[in-house]
């Protein structure tokens, strides 16, 4: 069997595999101020089409406010609203440990997220990571999402390389199935302690210097 080739950048899912995210936080925070208990409020901000507007691009933080107070029936203000709804990160320590770790080997590393223009403000400001990537595809920016092809062409024409050159994580199969089927490195991401390690060896990063274990 022919060996991988040395993949000459990265691309990472930021959802999952860099930073956990919940919005049962959002609404919990905003359920004593709406029509709706919490749980109704998550599958509205959560599972709607309307997330995926908003991500695709389609709708404006504004828009996007006013169609949640709609649903939910929301007293509160857009500001407190959008506080919120960027609040509800945490960073994954040992895949941030990893980008890191490429960073300071000189690998291109890029961010591929279906995500919002709000979530991105808020990860930027709170995650020093993040301002550290070579450069970005954010779904609602290309108005694409992950697995559509657009999104996909667009990685290759921000980072300048296709097929095996690109080594991609994400934890969502169908995403790695897109990207599989253009050539890419692409493998599902579960875990960090199988993760880290195997992208260390791919990469020649010093086995060990990477810690795995908790977040
Ligand atoms: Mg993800």
């Amino acid at each position: 069997m022919k060996q991988a080739a040395v993949p000459r950048a990265v691309v990472f899912d930021l959802g999952k595999v860099l930073i956990d995210f919940d919005y049962g936080i959002l609404a919990r925070r905003m359920a004593p101020q709406s029509a709706i208990p919490a749980d109704a409020i998550l599958a509205v901000v959560n599972q709607t089409p309307l997330l995926h507007r908003y991500e695709t691009g389609l709708m404006s933080d504004r828009e996007f406010f006013e169609a949640v107070v709609a649903a939910t029936g929301f007293r509160g203000g857009e500001t407190e609203f959008l506080a919120w709804f960027g609040d509800i990160f945490t960073e994954i320590g040992p895949m941030v440990a990893l980008q890191q770790a490429l960073v300071g080997r000189g690998v291109p590393t890029y961010v591929f997220s279906n995500t919002n223009a709000q979530a991105i403000r808020h990860v930027r400001q709170s995650f020093p990571f993040y301002r550290q990537f070579t450069g970005e595809v954010l779904s609602y920016e290309v108005r694409s999402m992950k697995p559509d092809t657009r999104i996909y062409e667009a990685v290759e024409a921000v980072s300048g390389f296709s097929g095996e050159d690109l080594l991609y994580l994400d934890d969502r199969s169908e995403n790695i199935a897109a990207g599989a089927g253009r050539g890419w490195q692409a493998w599902i991401h579960d875990d960090p302690r199988q993760t880290v390690p195997r992208v260390s060896a791919l990469m020649g990063l010093e086995a060990g210097t990477i810690p795995v274990a908790g977040s």
